[in-house]
Parts: C-alpha cells; sequence; structure tokens
C-alpha cells in the first residue's frame, strides 16, 4: 500500500509531501508535534496527545488550523488509509510560511501534516537485556529560555545530548539540569526502582509531561507500587535497584549501567518486567479504534 501524508488538509503520496522552503517550522523550529502509537489498530492515548499539542501550541502562541474534533478525524483517517495496524503516528503543526524574517505575524496560515510509519528506536535484544547509558555535558533547557514541557520542533538541546552519548558510544544520554539533577534522556522519561518504590523527577526539574510516564504512574498505583516523584540526583541513579525509561516511542526500556556503574544486580529487574507487562496488557486492550 501507498504511503499516504495528511498535508494541509489533503491526503497525498509521500513523495507528494513537500512543505515550503520559506516555513517556519524549517527556518526557525518554530512549530510543535506529537508522537503517539497505535496497537492493533488502536491509536493509544489520543486524547492525551491532543492535549499535549494544545497546551505546546498555547504556549507558542500557534494556531492549530483544525478544530479538536476535526484533527482527531484527520489523525484516524490517516492512520487508517495507511492500513498498519502497528504503528507510530506523527502530527506537526508550524508556524506556516513567511519571509526571512522572525516574525511570525508574517505568516498567514500554519502548516499541519500528519505522518503515519513504522518505527523502532531500539533493536529488541536491548529491551531484553537492558541498556547502558551515560550522563552528558549538554544540560536540558530551564523553563527560563523553553520549557520543556513544550513538544517543540526545537530538539537540538537533546539532538546535542544525544550526539554527546553516540560520539562516547552509548545511545541514549541522561540529561542533567542547571543544578545538576536528574531530568529526563533525549527522547524519554527516566524512572528508578528504590527498595520497591518507584521514583521519577518532578517535570518542573526539566522533563517533558510525558504520556508513557503518567501511563507507568497510574500501573504503578494500580499493582499497589509506591510511586514518589522526587528530585534525583547522579547518586540515586547509581545506588537504584532498577532503572528504566519510558516513551511512546521506546516504550519501557530497562538501563542497567549509568556512567559505568551497574545498576542493582545488572539484570532486568523483577519491577520492570511487571509494569512492562501491565502496559503491554494495556496498549492491547484500549485505544481509539481506526480500522
Ligand atoms: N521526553 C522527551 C524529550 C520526549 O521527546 C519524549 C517523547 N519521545 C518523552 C520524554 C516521552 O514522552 P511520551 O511518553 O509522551 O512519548
Amino acid at each position: 500500500m501507498e504511503q499516504k501524508i495528511y498535508l494541509n488538509g489533503e491526503f497525498v503520496p509521500r513523495q507528494e509531501a513537500k512543505i515550503s522552503v520559506y516555513d517556519h517550522g524549517l527556518l526557525y523550529g518554530d512549530g510543535i508535534f506529537e508522537g503517539l502509537r497505535t496497537y492493533n489498530g488502536r491509536i493509544f492515548k489520543l486524547a492525551e496527545h491532543m492535549d499535549r499539542l494544545h497546551r505546546s501550541a498555547k504556549y507558542i502562541c500557534l494556531d492549530i488550523p483544525l478544530s479538536r474534533e476535526k484533527l482527531i478525524n484527520a489523525v484516524l483517517k490517516t492512520a487508517q488509509l495507511n492500513g498498519y495496524r502497528d504503528c507510530y503516528v506523527r502530527i506537526v503543526v508550524t508556524r506556516g510560511e513567511g519571509d526571512l524574517g522572525l516574525a511570525p505575524e508574517k505568516c498567514k496560515s500554519s502548516t499541519l501534516f500528519i505522518i503515519v510509519d513504522k518505527i523502532e528506536l531500539f533493536s529488541e535484544e536491548f529491551y531484553k537485556k537492558g541498556l547502558e547509558i551515560i550522563t552528558v555535558p549538554t544540560q536540558r533547557n530551564t523553563p527560563y529560555n523553553l520549557d520543556p514541557r513544550v513538544k517543540s520542533l526545537n530538539y537540538l538541546n537533546n539532538i546535542l545530548a544525544k550526539i554527546e552519548a553516540q560520539n562516547a558510544g552509548f545511545k541514549e544520554a541522561i540529561m542533567l539540569n542547571r543544578e545538576g539533577f536528574v531530568t529526563e534522556c533525549t527522547a524519554d522519561n527516566i524512572f528508578i526502582v528504590d527498595n520497591d518504590v518507584i521514583k521519577t523527577p518532578p517535570t518542573y526539574m526539566g522533563a517533558l509531561d510525558g504520556i508513557t510516564r503518567k501511563t507507568v504512574i497510574e500501573i504503578a498505583k494500580k499493582l499497589s507500587i509506591e510511586v514518589k516523584e522526587e528530585i534525583l540526583a547522579r547518586y540515586d541513579l547509581f545506588n537504584a535497584d532498577e532503572c528504566f525509561l519510558t516513551g511512546t516511542g521506546a516504550e519501557i526500556m530497562p538501563v542497567v549501567k549509568i556512567d559505568g556503574r551497574t545498576i542493582g544486580d545488572g539484570k532486568v529487574g523483577n519491577t520492570i518486567n511487571k509494569v512492562r507487562s501491565a502496559y503491554k496488557k494495556l496498549v492491547e486492550t484500549e485505544g481509539t479504534s481506526y480500522l
């Protein structure tokens, strides 16, 4: 089946899905996005992604060109047209076409596109044996410059951290904030398990308000595992019993080594396995149907 992209109200083949080189999403990273996932013909946590998209738009004063209902319909239709039962959905809204100055008011209408495709962020072996990751020098943006809760098209902060990890031979980086506390990874939130308590940094430390993060917190509560949003330092990571990352794309990824320190016994722990199987069950049973 030919891949179809939704672009400003039309469904077009991938090769024809083109936007202007004057689009401020490209020229300045002036825009926002969402990454969603579908399981068995259903979009997982669609309402939550819509809410976050609208909050990001509000923060950057961006007009989303469709009503919430029409956008949901466009997302469902794009997913349906592409025909995958299990895939990834990217919604992007940019400031649109302007001139070569920054002035957003010269961009007369936002650009909206929706891509449906397959995604594999990490190969299967890492889900079984866990990742080895490092902290990197590039610090996470602060709310004083670009609030990390906005899912904007400005990912250079995270990309620099990713490059630093890759240059050192690792697949993922932990980003600290200006005070040296843990925020998140380049495209995932981070959790530890400490004496049977699941802990993750509060988003005000400098993390995206991840939808998988929230889902994991809800799952833990249902499993009667205590959860705390707590400020974490590298010390806490090194001394944790287990560590894992969460994200729509990466799902739940175990971490077994950080900055050369083995986490717990260096194996994927029991709590991770419990949370992971509950997450798997949830994604298979919940969601908005499109097929
Ligand atoms: N942090 C960052 C910086 C992200 O880009 C993402 C999304 N890939 C996440 C965390 C995880 O968020 P979610 O669970 O909503 O996908």
